[in-house]
């Protein structure tokens, strides 16, 4: 059986929660520093028909095409999610978007062009908002689309972001069943570029079938490789989200999310070799059985420190962190590649 067959038998036992038409699949507010500036964002993940690579299977650590509408919603529909989530940011006078869509904003069947340049247009009539950010698969930015988010945009900051997750395409393929290249990435990126729009790469630590080490050592290659090309790295924390692959084998004792400390030494490092870009990292679920982790002393205030680099920038903050279990993760590093996959600790 092949990895993306694993994977959409597990998709098909499960169930798509359902969640009213004209409300969002979740948005929420928070603040973020967007090259270089601290600003509030509003993120809005929009209910559409899903990602077309996670129905047919898709991505090993992938929950979110559970957040996709149980049949495919209208257009007005997803225009009055918009509206929705903006009234969350009724109070903010200068903010940025966020869109995702549990899938890819470019992708038509999921969002059509004209509703595409309209919920743009609508954004960037908004004064209040400053910069929009946008989620897609590669393989949907070309030059028409862009042209389309252009014209809708007027001048307005646009950013497109990836979940580009390695720079490794063996391990996007073997481990991930991610179905782009790093190839596929860079073209993405360059002709944005060649058209006045940042990007965004999003990476993931420690993806099934590699060990803590061989983790951090594709992420640091990794963040070297992709540098050139983007703007900004965020690099999310592997961890197990409902139905998915990923949860299969942690029932099953054969994976266990990263240590907090390996994304600590990932950023001291990248940091003083990559001043410029912009690295961030949000460990979501950290300190829970699920999520990334150290011990339980130390698990949420290295995280809020996680959280506080990537808003300042500032290494400083992560070289204060320290905690008695780090020795366990240094001897981790060294014996996890012997034990052929299952996790040391769980
Ligand atoms: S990670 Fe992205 S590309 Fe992969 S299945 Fe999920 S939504 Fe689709
Ligand atoms: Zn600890």
């Amino acid at each position: 059986m092949t990895l993306n067959q694993e994977v959409l038998e597990i998709r098909n036992r499960q169930r798509i929660k359902f969640k009213p038409m004209d409300e969002p699949a979740a948005c929420w507010l928070g603040t973020d520093n967007i090259r270089g500036e601290i600003l509030d964002v509003l993120t809005v993940i929009f209910q559409t028909s899903g990602c077309y690579w996670g129905k047919n299977g898709g991505c090993t650590m992938c929950g979110y095409v559970y957040d996709s509408a149980a049949k495919p919603p209208s257009e007005d529909e997803i225009s009055a999610q918009l509206e929705t989530a903006l009234l969350r940011a009724s109070d903010k006078d200068k903010f940025m978007v966020k869109i995702f869509t549990s899938g890819s904003f470019l992708d038509v069947r999921e969002i059509s062009r004209e509703l595409r340049s309209k919920i743009l247009s609508r954004l960037s009539q908004d004064d209040r908002i400053v910069a929009v950010l946008a989620e897609t698969r590669p393989e949907f930015v070309n030059q028409t689309a862009i042209d389309d988010c252009l014209d809708a945009m007027n001048n307005k900051p646009l950013e497109f972001a990836y979940g580009l997750e390695t720079s490794s395409d063996k391990i996007r393929k073997e481990s991930i069943n991610k179905g782009f290249s790093f190839n596929d990435f860079k073209k993405a990126c360059v002709l944005s570029k060649e058209n006045g729009i940042y990007s965004k790469a999003y990476l993931m630590l420690k993806p099934p079938f590699l060990s803590e080490k061989e983790a951090m050592e594709d992420i640091q290659k990794s963040i070297d490789d992709a540098a050139p090309y983007v703007e900004t790295i965020s690099i999310n924390l592997c961890n197990v989200q409902n139905g998915t692959f990923v949860e299969k084998m942690w029932e099953n004792k054969e994976f266990r999310p990263p240590w907090l400390w390996s994304m600590v030494e990932i950023l001291k490092t990248a940091k003083e070799k990559h001043p410029k870009t912009y690295l961030m990292s949000d460990p979501v679920g950290a300190g829970s059985k699920r999520g990334p982790r150290n011990c339980k002393n130390c698990s949420y205030d290295v995280a809020d420190r996680i959280r506080e680099f990537s808003k300042t920038q500032d290494v400083r903050i992560l070289e204060k962190c320290d905690c008695d279990c780090r020795l366990l993760w240094e001897k981790e590093l060294l014996l996890d590649g012997l034990t052929f996959g299952s996790p040391i600790r769980d």
